[in-house]
């Protein structure tokens, strides 16, 4: 099978996968957007998923995706950009992509609003979910849920970020039905004093279903598209 048979018949089993979800939970289809995580994956695997009608796609380092940003940069796509993010990668960041789902501190709010405003010349603000840790373990991103509320009001009072939503990644051994709904009550939390950010990141290959049976509206999806990653493998 050539990689682009392989890779359409990933992504069909994956979209058939979200439409089976968003009708289980009575949503509309339209609800939910397929993020494609093609992070260890070339280039020439974002073209062709392109092709095949992706029009969003994640990565986690930066270094990795600059370069494919850059790349790919005829293609129209929009970057997502979903992994623990260090303050200094910040400019590079704020430069293709057009959300950060990772952002969890203030001083990483700072170094976004920073770099996003030298950006600017794009003319566009950059998207910025808030990523909780559901599990109180910050070591693997996330801020805590009792710090949301500041945070929020941070990115919001950046003039070249906005504020988009919430993101988390299942804890580790936990069932990840409980761990959404608990995302799905923060995100709620949040949209109180901030209508507009209502975006809900969350749901990856293994628990696609369970995030949207939650609310998810972003689902990104890796391994069930692209395959096993080259270092897992
Ligand atoms: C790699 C990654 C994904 C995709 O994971 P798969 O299990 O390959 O679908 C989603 N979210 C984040 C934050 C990731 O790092």
């Amino acid at each position: 099978m050539s990689r682009r048979a392989q890779l359409a018949a990933g992504l069909d089993e994956v979209r058939t996968r979200i439409a089976a979800a968003t009708r289980d939970a009575g949503r509309d289809p339209d609800a939910v957007t397929l993020i494609v995580v093609t992070k260890f994956w070339p280039a020439q695997d974002v073209r062709l998923l392109a092709d095949l009608g992706v029009r969003d796609v994640g990565e986690n380092r930066d270094q990795e995706a600059a370069a494919k940003a850059a790349a790919c940069e005829s293609l129209g796509l929009r970057w997502h950009f979903v992994g623990q993010l260090q303050t200094n990668k910040a400019p590079s960041v704020a430069r293709y992509a057009d959300t950060v789902h990772s952002v969890d501190r203030p001083r990483l709010i700072d170094a976004l609003a920073h770099a996003a405003g030298a950006a600017a010349a794009v003319g566009r603000r950059l998207g910025c979910l808030l990523q909780v840790s559901l599990d109180g373990d910050t070591a693997r991103g996330g801020a805590l849920p009792r710090d949301l509320p500041s945070l929020a009001d941070r990115v919001a009072a950046a003039p070249d970020l906005e504020l988009r939503g919430v993101m988390a990644v299942a804890p580790l051994g936990a069932a990840p039905a409980a761990a959404f709904a608990r995302l799905a009550d923060l995100a709620a939390d949040l949209r109180r004093d901030h209508p507009s950010a209502d975006w809900v990141s969350a749901g990856m290959s293994a628990d696609l279903e369970a995030a949207i049976a939650a609310g998810a509206t972003h689902v990104r999806v890796g391994s069930a598209i692209l395959g096993d990653r080259p270092s897992l493998r």
